[in-house]
């Protein structure tokens, strides 16, 4: 909560002037309790968990000749009945898990040193801080995963979320409730290490949240601006997992495809891409 209600009390503080940006936070934020705002996060995971899958997904049911050929399993239609049956299950989990988590996770949120005040953060602070959460997410994640798939994890939590042998991108979050409570931890641990301001702290949620929809949407469209990340798996990396899934033991990592070289979880996707090269 900002403890100055208005511009001129706030730049007399900061000893300058507002940016627009500061202006438009000061208007917003000013006796707004922190727990709100950090409470905005789960409303904006909706949102887009909402909106970002639906344009692929209304094409796919209703037009899937014109996308076929980027479909990375062409063979396995996808049905209206499971896209709904996953889509009310996500926000049934994201309500009665998520919703709750964000609220027991308040105190470590201040305890960590997430701020909602101002000076708000730098374009270029902002970006370095994402980047990152990203390389953290990433790694941990890996090994969060990688336990999922020992026989207990898969068959106590895991297994839900490879329901979907043909992801989608609903299904990037379609999980055991334990699973989205774990994976929380990852997506944590880089604003806990490094602390943020709270918009970079939503940005971050949205653009992970982005991700696992782009990795989830089973379709491997040319010239997507993630191909031009380094090392970045995607959707045709990730559906491998799906393919293969119970015994998978390759393409563990969320968003890079360094981890699962590095630790020799990558032979069975290079050996199947290799093979499938072969016989076209
Ligand atoms: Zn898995
Ligand atoms: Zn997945």
């Amino acid at each position: 909560m900002l403890h100055y209600r208005s511009v001129p009390e706030a730049e007399a503080v900061l000893q300058r002037n507002l940016t627009t940006a500061e202006a438009a936070w000061l208007r917003y934020s000013a006796g707004t309790h922190d727990l709100w705002l950090y409470f905005h996060n789960i409303i904006f995971l909706l949102v887009v968990y909402t909106l970002a899958p639906l344009p692929l997904a209304v094409l796919e049911l209703t037009r899937p000749d014109a996308i076929r050929r980027y479909k990375v399993q062409p063979k396995v239609p996808v049905s209206l009945s499971a896209v709904l049956r996953c889509y009310r299950n996500v926000v049934c989990s994201f309500l009665l898990t998520v919703g709750p988590l964000q609220i027991l996770s308040y105190p470590t949120v201040k305890w960590v040193g997430i701020r909602t005040g101002l000076p708000l953060p730098t374009w270029w602070e902002a970006t370095a801080q994402v980047g990152v959460y990203v390389v953290v997410e990433d790694y941990a994640n890996y090994w969060v995963h990688r336990a999922m798939h020992t026989p207990w994890g898969y068959e106590k939590i895991h297994h839900v979320h490879h329901e979907f042998t043909v992801p989608v991108g609903f299904a990037a979050p379609y999980a055991h409730w334990a699973e989205l409570l774990l994976l929380g931890v990852p997506s944590f641990l880089g604003p806990a290490l490094v602390p943020c301001h709270i918009t970079v702290f939503w940005l971050w949620m949205v653009l992970r949240h982005v991700e696992a929809i782009e990795t989830h949407c089973g379709y491997d469209f040319p010239h997507t601006p993630t191909k031009y990340i380094p090392f970045y798996g995607g959707a045709e990396y990730h559906d491998y997992h799906h393919f293969v899934g119970r015994q998978s033991q390759s393409n563990f990592a969320s968003i890079f495809t360094y981890c699962d070289y590095i630790y020799g979880t990558d032979k069975g996707y290079r050996y199947h891409k290799d093979l499938r090269a072969k016989i076209r």
